[in-house]
This record gives C-alpha cells, sequence and structure tokens, in this order.
C-alpha cells in the first residue's frame, strides 16, 4: 500500500524524479522519520519492511531498496531503541518520583520491567526509524533493479 499524496514513479521515470525525492531539508527529513516509524520503505512509502514480527524482507517489494545495505547495518537501530528506551525510563522515573513518591523497590520493579519490554515493542520502530534516518544522509537514488543477475 502506498501513501495516497505520493504517486509511483511512471514509465521511464526513476524513484528519484519521485516527488519525496525532490523534498530537500527539514520537510524530507520530517518525512522519512515518519515514514520509519510508521514502518513504510524510505524510498516508495510502501508498507513492505516487516514479513513477521522480527524477520525483514530483504527489499522493498514495490521499489527493490534493499533494506540491509551492509552485514551490521542495523547496529545503529539498536543504538535507537537503547536511547529511546533509557530516556523514557529516566523521564519516567522522574515524574514518578515528583507526583508519587513510590518506593525504591517499586521504582526498580517497574523500570526494569519497562526496559525488558518496551525494546522488544519498540523493536520494528528501531529499524524503521533508522532505515529513515539513514535514507536522510546516504539515500540510495539509483534505480536498484528488482531481479539481479547473480553472476
Ligand atoms: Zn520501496
Amino acid at each position: 500500500m502506498r501513501e495516497s499524496n505520493e504517486p509511483s514513479p511512471r514509465a521511464g521515470e526513476t524513484w528519484r524524479d519521485a516527488p519525496m525525492q525532490q523534498q530537500r531539508g527539514l520537510p524530507r527529513a520530517l518525512a522519512l522519520l515518519w515514514r520509519g516509524a510508521c514502518l513504510r520503505c524510505p524510498r516508495c512509502g510502501a508498507r513492505s519492511l516487516f514479513r513477521t514480527w522480527f524477520a525483514m524482507y530483504e527489499r522493498c517489494t514495490v521499489c527493490g531498496l534493499r533494506f540491509e545495505r551492509e552485514q551490521g547495518y542495523f547496529l545503529g537501530a539498536m543504538y535507537i531503541n537503547y536511547g529511546v528506551s533509557v530516556v523514557l525510563a529516566l523521564l519516567g522515573s522522574f515524574a514518578l518520583e515528583y507526583w508519587t513518591r513510590p518506593s525504591l523497590t517499586q521504582q526498580l520493579v517497574l523500570w526494569i520491567g519497562f526496559c525488558t519490554v518496551f525494546p522488544v515493542l519498540f523493536f520494528r520502530h528501531s529499524r524503521g526509524l533508522w532505515l529513515g534516518f539513514d535514507f536522510i544522509f546516504d539515500p540510495v537514488m539509483a534505480e536498484e533493479p528488482r531481479h539481479r543477475k547473480t553472476p
């Protein structure tokens, strides 16, 4: 499924010619991050990132973009996942301490549980965000063939 306001390239055009790729600056960056958060391909906007909860497709089923560009590519997604988890846990613990003053045991049980469950739930979105983030600075503009010949 594609975003309704972004038509796909017509015959003879590449993804570079699509409207999203012509945007520059902050609107483009925000749009790419939003696509990632919504688990959409950064190049064409199709919902084609994940086959199952944890397993990604190798390539976008619509535009053919290869998601894991190199071995260890999704290490950046782990940083995003870790950073978001820690920031939310810290802010949550400070807010809880300020308003309700729970015991240390209650705080530890709550936030250890949060830091165990949240990264699993956020896994897919952290990968999508990493793809969008990477695409901001290093876009794969060239049209990739859908069926490559193996040498
Ligand atoms: Zn795509």
